[in-house]
């Protein structure tokens, strides 16, 4: 089968096919991760979308809109080799109209941790993500779990306002040396690379203790052992599905997430822990 490359709606309509359909929304610059989710989307759907967008909404005025890594042809490739049906390309213009009034509002969840970062980030998100199921109307929607907070937004929203899709978390993809795999990573020159390991090695080390006070304390000290060229935007330990802050009698699930910026590069990662009431 031929990679469709739809940019506008109806080129979308023209080419859904019969069968259950499966959206990877990315904003490009594909990478192993992206594979992994297309994957997971061949295995659940007759049909694969991948949108490929760079979203300006969700961008601050100070973040790196402009300067983010943009490799349409090799996303192409990347899909083709893939399996992708269609990829959906459209353009910030067709996207949002001037007189657009209307979007998405995170609520509360939207402005702790991640949200609290980078305010508006997540009303962002989620109307373009809205947007997207609208057009394309998949039966189902992978997302990575490499964005925690998103990803449960996702599901909020889907809850939140009663739509018809399934939603589908996909495991962190990572270098062999423990580096979760970003678009963003390309920044790093080699010494930044090795400052950078020091969060999924954080995550590591926090998540082989027990309770909340020592799963920080002990990442943390992973963290400042990085010294000053790691500048730590937060480390949490929050409940996955709220991501609020995990009591120290905390019991379940639990997201370990940490932020930092090395260089002029903001990077996030973050593990999944099971705590068990003492
Ligand atoms: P992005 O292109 O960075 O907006 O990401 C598109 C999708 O890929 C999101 O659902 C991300 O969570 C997911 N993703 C990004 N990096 C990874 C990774 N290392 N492993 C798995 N999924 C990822």
């Amino acid at each position: 089968m031929e990679l469709i490359v739809a940019r506008h709606r109806e080129d979308l309509v023209k080419a859904r096919g019969e069968g259950a359909v499966a959206l990877v929304p990315t904003m490009g610059a594909l990478h192993e991760g992206h594979r992994s989710l297309i994957r997971l989307a061949r295995e659940r759907a007759d049909h694969v979308v991948v949108s490929v967008f760079v979203n300006p909404l969700q961008f601050g005025p100070n973040e790196d809109f402009s300067r983010y890594p943009r490799t349409f042809d090799a996303d192409l490739e990347v899909c083709r080799a893939e399996g992708v049906d269609v990829v959906f390309a459209p353009s910030a213009e067709d996207m949002y109209r001037p007189d657009r009034q209307v979007s998405v509002n995170a609520g509360h969840m939207g402005t702790v941790v991640e949200g609290a970062s980078r305010p508006g980030h997540f009303d962002g998100v989620l109307t373009v993500v809205l947007k997207l199921f609208n057009l394309v109307r998949p039966d189902v929607a992978v997302f990575g779990q490499k964005d925690a907070q998103q990803l449960a937004l996702i599901r909020r929203m889907v809850a939140d306002l009663d739509l018809p899709v399934e939603i589908v978390g996909a495991p962190t993809v990572r270098e062999p040396d423990g580096l979760a795999l970003s678009s963003r990573n390309r920044y790093l020159s080699g010494d930044e690379r090795t400052v950078a390991l020091a969060l999924s090695r954080a995550l590591r080390a926090g998540a082989a203790e027990s309770v909340p006070s020592a799963i920080l304390a002990t990442a943390r000290s992973v963290l400042d052992a990085a010294g000053d060229r790691l500048d730590l935007d937060y480390l949490v330990l929050v409940d996955p599905a709220t991501f609020a802050q995990a009591r120290e009698t905390h019991a379940g699930p639990a997201v370990l997430a940490v932020a930092a910026r090395v260089g002029t590069t903001r990077l996030i990662d973050n593990v999944v822990l099971t705590l068990t009431p003492a």
